[in-house]
Parts: C-alpha cells; structure tokens; sequence
C-alpha cells in the first residue's frame, strides 16, 4: 500500500464540499504543532504531502489523501483534520471548524480510525480530551499516536505509554494500543502504516 505514490485529492472547508465514501478513510487529528504534518509526510513517504509550519493553526481544512492507483482494491484516503488548541484563531473561525469536524465525524460512515496525535513531552491535555469525548460521543474508533518520541527518554516514554493507557482504559471508543513515533528519527513509522493497511484490509 505504501509502496504506492499518495497523493493530495482536496481540501474541504465547510461539511456539503465533502466527496461522497468511497473506499476506508483513517483521519489524524491533534493540537496545532504536534507534528501531524511531519507525521504524515513521513507515513506516506511524500515530504510535501501535508504541509509543515511552525505557524499554528494554519491548517484549517479536511485535507484528502488518496493512493494514485489501488489495483482494482478499495481506495483508503488519509485525511488531515484540522489542528485544535489554537487559541489566536477568531472565535467564528473556531466555532466553523469545530461545526465541520463534528459533522464530519458524525456523518462519514467509512471513517475507521482517528489517530490522534499527542506530544510525548506533554501528554494528554485538556483539549485532547475534548477531542476525545467528541469521537467517543461520535463512536468514531480513535487511536493515540505519541509524536516527538525523540524529545523524551526511553523510561519518560514507557511511563507517558502507561499513563495514557491508564487514561484511555475506560473510554468507550478508545483502541486500546498506542503508537510511539518520531517522523525525525523514522521511529513507529512501520507500525502506522501497518495499522493503516490492516484497517483498509491489505
Ligand atoms: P503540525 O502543526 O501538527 O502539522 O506540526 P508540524 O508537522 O508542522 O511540526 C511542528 C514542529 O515540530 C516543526 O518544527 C517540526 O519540525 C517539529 N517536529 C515534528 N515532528 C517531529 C519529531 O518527530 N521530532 C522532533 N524533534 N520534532 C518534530
């Protein structure tokens, strides 16, 4: 699957721009900053693909990524999902994303998995969570993905692993397994690709 070249598809701004399923969607979400554009460039082996900046906030679409050809399989489409946490965004601004996210996630009958990304120096915060209770009340199967697995030694690691299993034990829509990554250092990449295969049946 991943020997295949992904490619950008579009990008949505409000819930009727949305392109009608087809094939397994896997979403990543996270806090602006938390490395989702590096994540996803390095997933998909296309250093372009989502755009990285430093500047929080600036995406702000459903941006859509498909493999260019499937074989004749199902397509899988990786979609970027705004990052949420950005405080300077105008109240209008956030409230629009916020509308579309959650139709989105309440309407997208062949969304699999949200993967949502969490800096493994910080943990789960208080906007995580929210995000969290939203696919929970979605019932939209999310899975956390620990970024910047560089930034922390391998005992702080295992212990933020433990703690965020201990955190999600109980949350209806939780996948119980957690992915340690780092786009810097290739770390969890295998595994994010793995588990994007297997949920698209590959
Ligand atoms: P996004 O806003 O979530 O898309 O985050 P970006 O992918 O733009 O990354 C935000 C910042 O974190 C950038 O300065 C990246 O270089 C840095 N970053 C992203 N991934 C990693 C990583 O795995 N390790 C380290 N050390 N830095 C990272």
């Amino acid at each position: 699957l991943f020997a295949r070249p992904w490619e950008f598809v579009t990008s949505v701004a409000r819930y009727d721009q949305l392109v009608p399923p087809a094939g397994v969607e896997v979403a990543f979400a996270g806090r602006s900053n938390v490395g989702k554009s590096s994540l996803i460039n390095a997933v998909t082996g296309r250093n372009g693909l989502a755009r990285t900046s430093n500047t929080p906030g600036r995406t702000q679409l459903l941006n859509f990524f498909s493999t260019a050809d499937f074989g004749g399989a199902e397509p899988i489409t990786i979609v970027d999902m705004p990052g949420y946490g950005y405080a300077e965004a105008p109240k209008k601004t956030v409230d629009a994303w916020t509308n579309l996210i959650f139709d989105y996630l309440r309407g997208r009958p062949n969304l699999r998995r949200v993967f949502v990304l969490v800096d493994a120096r910080h943990g789960l915060k208080g906007n995580d969570l929210a995000a969290l209770k939203a696919l929970d009340t979605a019932a939209v199967t999310y899975q956390i993905v620990l970024t910047k697995a560089d930034k922390v030694k391998p005992p702080a690691l295992e212990k933020l692993v433990s703690q965020t299993i201990e955190a999600i034990g109980r949350r209806p829509a939780a996948f119980p397994q957690i992915i340690a990554t780092s786009s810097e250092k290739g770390t969890g990449l295998d595994e994010v690709r793995a588990t994007i295969a297997e949920i698209g049946g590959f």
